[in-house]
């Protein structure tokens, strides 16, 4: 067929036999590639297609519509970034809402910080959550802190209920901006969250590659300035399995 898959999984490559292609228009012309050992999930869910293999050098990878979201091997370099970075940028955050994040990597990372009373999760779907439970489960040890309360749901639509100021970290680790996460980057979005952040507060959210979607981060920034009233900054880390090998955050106060 044209996006070069094979019929027995749309994501296996037919151009590279027992290979996972990672084949986007959000990254046209170019697929990042890994050796499958052996599919060990294919759902799909009322979001999303929901995938997990085993990987031959990145152990498992989580992918959703066809894009990587982890791998045993490399998560750490993203989850550690987009949770520390506001954390360690206020003192002793309490309330902290994350929107998306389904596998719980996050949460794990939140979780490390001792001055933190409140961790709420806005993830719209309960696959993800279940998948990474099951076959994740050292990502999905975040879930275990009492601190945690998961809502299944919209964040766009969790965010409108929340009162003022309530949060003092907001993080969406959200997919990218096709499908259920294409709201996470619209103008709406953010004046949401800084409603619902504390005076003070910060939010990290996954703001894509600068190799790839300069356009998407420069609406980002623009819309951003607008909004929050404190500093207004894009942090980067390495993560080998993201398009480009690297993946970007928007850190705003208020
Ligand atoms: N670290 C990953 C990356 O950058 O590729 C993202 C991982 S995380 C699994 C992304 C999650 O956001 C997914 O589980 C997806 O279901 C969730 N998500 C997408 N849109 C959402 C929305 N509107 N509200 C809440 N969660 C959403």
């Amino acid at each position: 067929n044209d996006n070069g898959c094979t019929n027995e999984s749309p994501y296996i490559s037919s151009v590279l036999p027992g290979w996972f292609s990672e084949i986007s228009p959000l990254w046209p012309g170019e697929a990042h590639s890994l050796k499958v050992e052996k599919i060990l999930f294919q759902g799909k869910s009322d979001y999303q297609n929901v995938m997990v293999f085993q990987s031959s050098t990145y152990g498992k990878v989580l992918v959703l519509d066809g894009v990587i979201q982890l791998t045993e091997r490399d998560e750490c370099a993203y989850q550690e970034m987009i949770a520390h970075l506001p954390l360690c940028s206020i003192p002793n955050p309490k309330k902290v809402l994350v929107i998306g994040g389904g596998d719980g990597g996050v949460l794990r990372e939140v979780s490390r910080h001792s001055s933190v009373e409140q961790i709420d999760i806005c993830e719209i779907d309960k696959m993800v959550v279940e998948v990474s439970k099951q076959f994740f489960p050292d990502v999905a040890v975040g879930y275990e802190d009492p601190r945690v309360n998961l809502h299944i749901g919209d964040g766009v639509a969790f965010l409108k209920n929340v009162a003022a100021g309530t949060y003092d970290a907001v993080i969406v680790d959200s997919s990218d901006p096709i499908g259920p996460a294409q709201e996470l980057f619209e103008k709406p979005f953010f004046d949401s969250i800084a409603r619902a952040l504390h005076p003070g507060g910060v939010v990290s959210t996954q703001a894509e590659s600068i190799w790839l979607h300069m356009h998407i981060i420069e609406e980002i920034v623009a819309n951003c300035r607008q909004i929050f009233k404190g500093s207004v900054n894009y942090a980067w880390t390495t993560v080998p399995t993201y398009p480009s090998g690297m993946i970007g955050f928007m850190l705003c106060s208020t």
